[in-house]
């Protein structure tokens, strides 16, 4: 076969590498001959709820999907979306570190399942599933590892340029609501080695031995570039920051330490406005305060949830000057020397947490919830459309209370049905009633195509008198008022035209003659005695003017009418009534 042990173990290495969305792999091993290494039999087993395992994560990735939209972003600004998602909704998993290897079954920390369906993971899951996004949004990365820190991470390449990025390193590791670090995002080795510290020495540890593995497209030639370390929209943002129609949400201090800032940012330009700014103060029990803001924001559709040491608010985003709302002031039930610390993911719920003191585990937990999916009711009209303007409808969440006004349009007439008729009078164009009109108006196509007005009427048939038979005119019709018009409806008739019978008794029938018509194929007679229905007895050639009914009684009276046809197409007519006498 050829194929070696080391061929085999490289080849599953990788895939797995390349593939992370592969987390129902138990092991992967193989029969090999110890004698030349040649090996014979691929053994792979899965874990055995791997069909489950495998429907989780995918409906876990479509929810990654629905949440963070990257269509109309930058590069740097689809891999701040993943840190954002990673840094919110996962935990660091500390609970211990084994070899995922040796664990039967799998232990799902070390990988994407870990991250995205339990929400809690080491770097490991962080980093695969960062590259799998990544990778899936066409930004080239690929994972980084260090056997000295014992540690995994990504790199990516934006313009060229390979940066590192450490979502887990910018996650601290006693999950704190809302929290997310960009000191690990999108920076060169220098400052990675660096910023790499034991936390209880500060001593730099660094990450000399770096192995980069499993690049997805173009290879890395190490990360050098400093552009994205200042200067920046992230730059000194401590809380999760939040994507919603081309702009990016962000907490962080103002220019003192008492003061907050929300801005809104627009990567693109660099542009960025300061949407709501305050003070917020961390009190304690003695009247003293902390010198720090501990301030975050949590987006929920068009709402920006924040809270600041006191209160929790909402900004309506969509509304024109971002209007806010307090919802909830701590005061009401707690005295000074307790806050609100932390707002955000945790343990798959939205909460807020209070405690006494700031980087410590809560007192208090409360759910933020907020509206996910509004849920409206039927609406009221606020402002009446008219035909010249606009009018608004309020609708109301039914869950939350949230209003948004939506516009209505303007009233409009309803567009004309029309009929049309050929009649020995001419062409009758009838429509039925249209609500709010009060005229109609008739428009012919003249020979050089274009429509000239015919009539104006408030009646609802006109009949067309200047025909002539074996030709088709064409008609708009419109319903109109004092404001305006409706539609055009659009008709065209054939006339055929006027066909007059004559009838005479002969000794063989009744001979009924006509006058022939320019563009009929043929005559069609009908025939119908007293009050009954015409019924269809002959259909005559073009050619003909002529013909004779042998079927009538002596003495009965018949009405005869020849009507001029071309194709399905009639026409007008003139019918005759006459004695038989046999
Ligand atoms: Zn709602």
């Amino acid at each position: 076969m050829g194929v070696t042990t080391s061929n085999v173990k490289s080849v599953f290495v990788n895939i797995l590498a390349l593939h992370p969305e592969i987390v129902y792999v138990a092991n992967a091993s193989y029969v090999y001959n110890s004698y030349n290494g040649s090996v014979s039999t691929l053994v792979i087993s899965y874990i055995p709820n791997a069909k489950k395992v495998r429907e989780s994560l995918v409906a876990a990735v479509k929810e990654v999907n629905k949440q963070v939209d990257t269509k109309n972003m930058k590069p740097a600004e689809i891999v701040l979306a993943y840190h954002e998602y990673l840094t919110s909704t996962v935990e660091y998993d500390a609970s211990g570190i084994k070899d995922y290897s040796t664990v039967y079954g799998r232990d799902h920390k070390y990988d994407m399942y870990g991250t995205l369906v339990d929400k809690k993971a080491v770097c490991q899951g962080y980093a695969e599933t960062m590259n799998y996004l990544l990778k899936q949004s066409g930004v080239p990365c690929a994972l980084a590892t260090s056997q000295y820190i014992n540690h995994a991470w990504n790199v990516v390449r934006i313009n060229g340029k390979w940066y590192h990025v450490d979502a887990t390193w910018d996650d601290p590791v006693t999950d704190l609501p809302g929290q997310s670090r960009h000191d690990y995002f999108l920076i060169s080795t220098d400052t990675l080695n660096r910023r790499t510290k034991n936390a209880s020495s500060s001593y730099s540890l660094g990450r000399y031995d770096t192995k980069i593995s499993a690049a997805w497209t173009g290879s890395y030639n190490g990360a050098t570039d400093k552009k994205y370390e200042s200067g920046q929209m992230w730059s000194g943002v401590e809380k999760v920051m939040y994507y919603r129609k081309g702009y990016w949400y962000c907490i962080k201090q103002g220019s003192s330490w008492m003061d907050f800032q929300i801005i809104k940012n627009r990567f693109s330009t660099g542009g960025k406005k300061v949407i709501l700014s305050g003070t917020s103060v961390w009190y304690k029990t003695d009247g003293s305060h902390y010198t720090k803001q501990y301030g975050s924001i949590f987006l929920a559709q068009e709402s920006l949830y924040f809270h600041t040491a006191r209160y929790i608010g909402r900004i309506d985003l969509d509304s024109p000057k971002n209007e806010y709302t307090l919802l909830y002031d701590i005061r009401s039930k707690y005295s000074d020397g307790v806050n609100i610390y932390a707002m955000g993911w945790h343990n798959k719920q939205i909460v807020v947490w209070v405690s006494n003191t700031p980087l410590c585990n809560p007192r208090d937990a409360y759910l933020l919830a907020p509206c996910l999916k509004h849920s409206w009711n039927s609406g009221k009209v606020t402002k009446k459309a008219t035909y010249t303007s606009t009018g608004t409808k309020l609708y109301t969440c039914k869950k939350c209370s949230y209003k948004k006004s939506v516009a209505t349009p303007k009233l409009q007439l309803g567009k004309p049905v029309v009929k049309t008729a050929a009649t020995v009078k001419g062409i009758r164009l009838s429509w039925n009633k249209v609500s709010g009109a009060t005229a109609y108006k008739v428009y012919k196509k003249t020979k050089s195509g274009k429509y000239q007005l015919l009539r104006k009427t408030n009646t609802l048939s006109i009949v067309d008198g200047r025909i002539s038979s074996g030709k088709t005119y064409g008609y708009k019709i419109v319903a109109c008022n004092a404001y305006t018009t409706s539609k055009v409806t659009t008709v065209s008739r054939l006339y055929l035209g006027n066909v007059k019978a004559r009838a005479k008794n002969t000794n063989k029938g009744v001979k009924i003659a006509w006058n022939k018509v320019a563009g009929a194929d043929s005559y069609r007679i009908y025939r119908k005695s007293g009050n009954s229905a015409y019924k269809l007895i002959k259909i005559a050639g073009s050619g003909a003017a002529s013909w004779v009914d042998s079927k009538p009684v002596a003495g009965k009276k018949y009405t005869y009418a020849v009507v001029p046809y071309k194709k399905q197409t009639g026409g007008a007519y003139t019918p005759v009534t006459v004695s038989c006498k046999r």
